[in-house]
């Protein structure tokens, strides 16, 4: 049985990404906050430690956070936390766990990127800075694992109905934004895990050091 393991998969795009592997049969490995808080450093060497001998197949950092402020308003802990989570925690997951995937001589990885790693909006400067690094770590680790036959892709999600999305957005907003998407309506996370899962699964021989936009063409306006 292939293994995946997936984090932040508690609820949003993850919850969705967990069940699409559940469903085609993958046993899926998706930490809580409380076994791998991503923003704590002594957390993640914990983990990693515990489970450094463990092989998964399959590896989704889908754990983020965004505090949107403008940068004379961003504080030293928003500066802090959204680099550890969202870039030094995946790579540091990536160290720990693409060793045993070399062995099995097979792995599929998908760092979450997003829509603001492809086009700008204001207030978003270092959260669109960790989704444009971890793009960094994608096609860097797509030649230097490609190899060990390890696919590493990023996936970009443009606006998704998550509690994400809901917290930095109004219902009015919403609508608003619903009606600048070419297709008229966001994302559901069950979209954005089936590019996940297709890149990750066995169907996936050739693709690899991209970055996929799944946006509605929003970013093609
Ligand atoms: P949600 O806020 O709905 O869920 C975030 C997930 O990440 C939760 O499972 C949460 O766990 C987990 N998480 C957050 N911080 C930590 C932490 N310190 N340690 C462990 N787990 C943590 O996010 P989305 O589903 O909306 O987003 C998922 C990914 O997609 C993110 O990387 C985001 O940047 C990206 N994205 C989302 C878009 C959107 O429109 N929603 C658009 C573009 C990109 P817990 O339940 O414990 O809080």
């Amino acid at each position: 049985m292939r293994k995946a393991f997936i984090t932040g998969g508690s609820r949003g795009i993850g919850k969705a990404i967990a069940l699409k592997f559940q469903e085609n049969g993958y046993e899926v490995v998706t930490p809580s906050r409380q076994e791998l808080n991503l923003t704590d450093g002594n957390s993640i060497d914990a983990y990693i430690e515990k489970h450094k001998n463990e092989y998964f197949d399959v590896i989704v950092n889908n754990a983020g956070i965004n505090d949107i402020h403008e940068i004379s308003d961003i504080t030293d802990e928003e500066l802090d936390n959204m680099i550890q989570t969202n870039l030094v925690a995946p790579i540091k997951l990536l160290r720990g766990f693409t060793g045993e995937m070399k062995k099995h001589h097979y792995g599929r990885i998908v760092n979450i990127g997003s829509i603001w790693a492809v086009v700008s909006k204001g207030g978003r400067c270092v959260y669109s800075a960790t989704k444009n690094g971890i793009h960094g770590v994608t096609n860097t680790l797509a030649v230097e694992l490609a190899p060990d036959n390890i696919l590493v892709n990023t996936v970009c999600p443009g606006f998704t109905l998550t509690e994400l999305t809901k917290k930095n957005n109004t219902d009015k907003e919403i609508r608003t934004i619903s009606g600048d998407i070419p297709i008229g309506r966001m994302a559901e996370p069950e979209e954005i895990a089936e590019v996940v899962y297709f890149l990750c699964s066995d169907k996936n021989t050739y693709l690899t050091g991209q970055k996929i936009t799944v946006d509605g063409g929003f970013s093609e306006k």
